[in-house]
């Protein structure tokens, strides 16, 4: 990407610019509803080409919610990676992802192996083109923040926002407002800005829930393990349940990793751990929605062991060794394609806008992508008007709308295919 302002700004200028909360001489102020993901890459790459950013983030805290453990990551998240992140702070990634995974095994319930996919051994895990690796989200999440400190603020729910002559003007539930030249909602499969921007937009509960757990390898949990799981991503299949595992070991662990490569950067170590994720519809987890909904941790760790009692032993073990108070409801749900709309100065990204089953671990994959080609179009827009702006939103919700829609409907199709998404059967 040509950087299209790269004098780095100041932190003086920087901390007076984000006083006086809007934008100046012709610059770009960017704003961000949502720090997940997708936000924080954006933000990320739009302090490397020097656009002014805030990100608005609802949640009072980073860790006041569980948001999962592992994540897979493919090449549309390396390059995207590579795109926002400073070099240091990429390479800090590649040093914290999982050891790679040799093989994809689809085991039925009593361990018999039904099929297997060998990685390609030639290619680099690691390298941003050939990515396939596992991370922590934690992990992820902490390197996304780094430098960011004073651009995200916490506690600051997207109510609504204005558009004027002068740009956008941001609502927030607690009655403040800020300024941008461009807002973009970044917030997640329930997006406010969404509704407000694309009313007729419709977003699916499949039916799929998926109950996600973690369990700590001890020498006690690692003598459990079947082999298959020490090779990589499993899926177990049979009856109206299924069963996903994925072992996470990170390369190095992040505060050693983050000591070695940025010692500025403060990361919390990463426990190994089997991520396991029981997926069913919710009759066949053997509860009402209702009381789904309402469970808590220790409840949502009963049912999954339920759910898996017909499974080999050491599966129900490893299940029932579980860190319980981690255990969590996942709801799955997919959008539908939403036609092209005229461009202007809101857009959004990532599960805002193409929520996706996890059936294929695309996701997050397609939120960095979205946030890659936005920060590119923005660099690239031809100048400083307001037209340029809204040409180069234009340029990246078309091309978004194409791979983004295009990932929902690959989830949509593995899900049906396999009859429910626990399988994901059709992954990698
Ligand atoms: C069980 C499970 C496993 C998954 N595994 C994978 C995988 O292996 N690989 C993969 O690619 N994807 C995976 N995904 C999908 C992935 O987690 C999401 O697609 C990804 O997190 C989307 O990023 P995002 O930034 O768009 O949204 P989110 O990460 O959801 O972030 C949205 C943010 O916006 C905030 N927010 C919401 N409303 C407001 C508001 N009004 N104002 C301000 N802030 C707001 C939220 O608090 C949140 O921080 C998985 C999903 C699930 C559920």
């Amino acid at each position: 990407m040509t950087p299209r302002r790269a004098r780095p700004i100041t932190p003086a200028e920087d901390g007076k610019k984000a006083r006086m909360g809007e934008a100046r001489n012709g610059e770009l102020r960017v704003a961000v509803a949502g720090a997940g993901l997708g936000g924080l890459c954006l933000a990320q790459g739009l302090r490397r080409i020097g656009i002014e950013v805030d990100v608005y983030e609802r949640d009072t805290g980073p860790d006041i919610r569980p948001q999962g453990y592992r994540l897979h990551l493919d090449a549309r998240a390396g390059l995207a990676l590579e795109r926002c992140l400073p070099p240091r702070l990429f390479e800090l990634f590649q040093a914290t992802c999982g050891q790679p995974s040799r093989r994809f095994t689809v085991l039925s319930r009593r361990l018999r192996v039904l099929h297997e996919v060998t990685g390609d051994s030639g290619q680099d895990p690691y390298a941003p083109g050939t990515l396939s690796t596992s991370v922590h989200r934690r992990t992820l999440r902490e390197l996304l923040c780094a430098g960011l400190a004073d651009r995200i603020h916490h506690g600051r729910a997207v109510t609504g926002y204005a558009i004027d002559g002068q740009g956008v003007q941001v609502r927030f539930a607690d009655g403040d407002t800020a300024r941008a030249d461009l807002l973009v909602g970044a917030d997640g499969v329930h997006s406010t800005v969404r509704r407000q921007l694309l009313p007729h937009a419709v977003v699916e509960d499949t039916g799929g829930r998926c109950l996600y757990g973690r369990t700590l390898l001890t020498d006690r949990t690692r003598a459990l393990l079947p082999a298959a799981l020490l090779e990589g991503f499993t899926a177990f299949v049979g009856g109206g349940v299924g069963l996903a595992t994925g072992l996470v070991r990170l390369r190095e662990q992040p505060p050693a990793a983050a000591a070695r490569l940025a010692p500025e950067i403060r990361l919390s170590p990463a426990p190994d751990y089997l991520m396991w994720a029981v997926t069913a519809r919710a009759r066949d987890l053997g509860a009402a929605e209702s009381e789904l909904e309402k469970a808590d941790p220790a409840a949502l760790h009963a049912l999954a062991c339920r759910a898996v009692r017909t499974f080999h032993a050491d599966l129900r073990e490893l299940v029932a060794a579980a860190e319980v108070e981690q255990t969590f409801l996942a709801v799955i749900r997919s959008a539908e394609r939403v036609p092209a709309w005229p461009p202007g100065r809101v857009t959004l990204l990532g599960d805002a806008i193409h929520a996706m089953s996890p059936a294929r671990g695309s996701g997050a994959n397609t939120a960095l992508q979205d946030a890659a080609l936005l920060c590119r179009a923005l660099a690239e827009r031809r100048d400083d008007s307001p037209a340029a702006l809204v040409g180069a939103v234009g340029a990246y919700e078309e091309r978004m709308r194409d791979y983004g829609f295009a990932a929902v409907a690959a989830s949509r199709e593995a899900e049906k295919r396999t009859g429910r998404v626990g399988s994901w059967l059709f992954r990698r």
